[in-house]
């Protein structure tokens, strides 16, 4: 092993322990979700050694394989003393059209965990479906677009804001209403933000998303967004979908949102130069970085690798799951390198490269 470092010490033998490719990466070996993987953890895990990975021992067992043994034992001393991030959850299903039209509801609202919410448009009000989160902090709550319309966006989403706060006994929270970017089917909401209290708007222009985050030279320009109470968000400019298109990092869960930049569906590039520059920018930006999952705003494959639904269908059986990776930014810029220059449409197993 000499040569390789300890990172990659570490990874030969997670990878020789049949760890997920993203252990390092998550929250492995915290199994009491304190954000940290120290003496508590080990204690909890000595106290199931042995046992099956039912709960409340099931945290503890690293590879999966069903049994707390001597080989989550060496997983969690690898990440000993690391912090991790905030880990959350993905439902089973996300509500998915077709059939379950008459009894789905218009919009599914998911806590990832009690400060985030990850929203999904019914499919039957709208073929493009799209996801919608929320990230609160202490002061301010931050949303990223407002959906494709015909729904009651503000409503729910006040809704979700007035019981955080009572949860959290606070008074108010100030909402911010940002984009993914400005495209109808993430900003057609926002009218029914305008003007209601303890809310601030973010423009569709990449002036005003600019002017907004205080970034002063885009899109090479990287900038914090302080959510208050430790939440920092990394405001990263992205165009290439779209002119104003933006990602954000969250810092305290891990989270990657990448919009429609790179999401398990079709990924379509409008500037082909910016977008590879972009891809570059993120990759780059997060390669000291816990990234859990990467996030974007539509699916559009199915569990059937390279498979995509039909333009407008508003059915999605069997659909792919929402959470990508690391390896998929990774992916996707290397097959934009691989263009050399002709851009041209590329099926990959979790996206669709798809310039326009
Ligand atoms: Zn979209």
């Amino acid at each position: 092993m000499r040569g390789i470092g300890r990172i990659g010490a570490v990874a030969v033998l997670l990878a020789a322990l049949g760890a997920p490719a993203s252990a390092s990466e998550c929250s492995v070996g915290d199994l009491n979700g304190d954000n940290v993987v120290n003496v508590l953890d080990l204690i909890d895990l000595l106290l199931c050694f042995g046992l099956p990975a039912d709960p409340p021992c099931d945290t503890g067992d690293t590879n999966a394989d069903g049994v707390i043994n001597v080989l989550d034992l060496i997983t969690l001393l690898l990440n000993f003393g690391s912090t991790t991030v905030a880990g959350g959850t993905f439902p089973a299903t996300w509500i998915n059209g077709g059939p379950n039209c008459p009894t789905e509801p218009a919009i599914q609202v998911h806590a990832y965990n009690a400060d985030t919410y990850i929203l999904r448009q019914s499919l039957c009000t709208n073929f493009e479906g799209p996801f919608i989160y929320l990230l609160f902090g202490q002061d301010k709550v931050l949303m990223q677009d407002t959906g494709a319309g015909g729904i009651a966006i503000a409503s729910t989403v006040y809704g979700i804001i007035d019981t955080w706060l009572a949860d959290h006994q606070q008074e108010s929270i100030e909402l911010i209403v940002s984009h993914s970017h400005a495209h109808g089917d993430h900003v057609a909401g926002d009218s029914q933000f305008n003007g209601q209290p303890d809310t601030t708007m973010v423009g569709l222009s990449s002036t005003a998303v600019a002017s907004f985050f205080g970034i002063s030279a885009w899109p090479t320009d990287i900038v914090e967004y302080d959510l208050g109470g430790g939440r920092i968000i990394d405001v990263i400019p992205i165009p290439g979908h779209q002119s104003a298109h933006i990602a954000l990092y969250d810092r305290q869960t891990g989270l990657l949102l990448t919009g429609d930049t790179l999401y398990p569906g079709r990924l379509y590039i409008s500037n082909f130069t910016q977008y590879i520059q972009s891809i570059r920018r993120l990759n780059d930006f997060i390669a000291d970085k816990t990234v859990c999952h990467v996030l974007g705003t539509h699916i559009e494959m199915s569990n059937t690798p390279g498979d995509d639904y039909a333009f407008g269908a508003t059915s999605h059986p069997d659909e792919h799951p929402l959470p990508l990776e690391r390896s998929h930014l990774i992916e996707l810029y290397d097959a934009l390198l691989g263009m050399k220059g002709a851009p041209h449409i590329e099926v990959h197993d979790d996206f669709i490269v798809w310039p326009l």
